[in-house]
């Protein structure tokens, strides 16, 4: 199978124009109709000789993803599905900063994004672990999600609309590591997507020998963990990773990556009724997120169709978050946007796929 254009970088592609005996400009043309154009076939490619549009053509394949579906409207929180060449439904959520007042979009937008096709760390809450996993995306499939949106958005100021990047979408991005790293790099160089290093956030549920190894990476993304437990028992009665990479492990990991590169890590806690919003959870989180100086994320859970878990009330939310900021910790107690969206992990894939089979 050929490589599709969008998983090579530009030095990848600059060995192949030197073997070619292609002038430089040539190389910058391309990445102008890849990453600014954002084109879906070679003949749109005007500034370039016919020639090398055959010899391109004959040696990189250039696939685009086909929208599914789409829910949302363009000033709040919108989750794309798309189709990819196997048929395969992977999905991306746009989410405003600050849903638009009085119909005025909001000038910031974060986008979430997939890695894989399912997840195989099957944690008990989650609607990407449902159904297995299926395949790793390659990096063009990460890097067009970006671009699809962007055509499907626009127009926009400086020809680019998404200016924050969240791996939080379905997958283990940490699982796909050098499919991640590669797409990523397309995504934040100059050449690419411009996305500033420090505005891409990817979020793990603790793998904590990649975590080090991304530690080792010439890059500063941000670092999410998907704690949601602060104690083996509790953590682990919901995420199995944890039998893999106890608490300790992944402490240790996030305090090398943390030391590294000198910045604060979020840790991620979904609090599910009954099951990890316990006060007895203070204590031990507080301790980790000091020690880490993270900033711990609460997240209401997103009911997922067919699973018995739900979200505390509100008293309770408010409660769990007023008893770390009594331990001062600095915490946040998110209100998930697009909760009506199914914008949560996997959630719309899930329904379409139960909707197909029915149908
Ligand atoms: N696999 C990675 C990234 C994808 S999941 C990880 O686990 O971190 C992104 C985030 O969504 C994780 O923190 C995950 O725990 C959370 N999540 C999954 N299902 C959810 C739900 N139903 N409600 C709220 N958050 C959910
Ligand atoms: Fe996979 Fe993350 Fe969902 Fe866990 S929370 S099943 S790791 S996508």
């Amino acid at each position: 199978m050929m490589v599709d254009i969008r998983s090579q970088t530009q030095e990848d592609l600059q060995n192949q124009f030197i073997l070619w005996d292609q002038p430089v400009y040539r190389l910058a043309q391309l990445l102008q109709w890849l990453y600014a154009h954002r084109v879906e076939s070679w003949d749109q490619m005007s500034n370039l000789p016919k020639a090398l549009r055959v010899l391109l053509q004959q040696t990189y394949a250039m696939s685009f993803p086909v929208l599914a579906r789409k829910q949302g409207s363009r000033d709040t929180t919108e989750k794309f599905l798309w189709r990819l060449a196997d048929g395969a439904l992977i999905e991306s959520v746009l989410i405003p900063e600050s849903d638009g007042l009085f119909g005025e979009a909001s000038d910031r937008h974060t986008l979430c994004v997939s890695t894989q096709v399912g997840c195989a760390y099957g944690c008990k809450f989650c609607a990407s672990g449902l159904e297995g996993w299926k395949r790793n995306l390659q990096p063009d499939e990460i890097v067009n999600q970006v671009l699809a949106v962007e055509r499907c958005e626009g127009p926009y100021r400086d020809g680019r609309l998404i200016d924050n990047l969240v791996i939080m979408g379905m997958g283990e991005p940490l699982a796909n590591y050098d499919n991640l790293l590669k797409a990523l790099k397309i995504l934040n160089a100059p050449w690419g997507a411009k996305i500033g290093a420090r505005r891409i956030t990817v979020s793990t549920s603790g793998l904590a020998p990649q975590i080090r190894r991304l530690a080792e990476e010439p890059f500063q993304f941000r670092l999410a963990v998907s704690l949601h437990g602060a104690t083996d028992e509790t953590r682990g009665k919901i995420m199995p990773v944890n039998t893999k990479y106890p608490l300790d492990a992944l402490a240790a990991a996030c305090e090398y990556y943390q030391k590294k590169k000198g910045r604060m890590i979020t840790l991620e806690y979904i609090l599910i009724a009954g099951v990890n919003d316990g006060l007895d959870q203070i204590a031990p989180l507080a301790k980790l997120a000091r020690r880490l100086r993270a900033k711990v994320n609460l997240i209401p859970y997103n009911k997922v169709e067919g699973l018995p878990w739900s979200r505390p009330d509100e008293q309770a939310q408010n409660a769990f978050l007023a008893a770390l900021e009594k331990e001062n910790v600095a915490a946040t107690l998110r209100r998930e946007k697009g909760h009506d969206i199914e914008a949560a992990c996997g959630q719309l894939r899930l329904r379409t796929e139960q909707e197909l089979q029915l149908s």
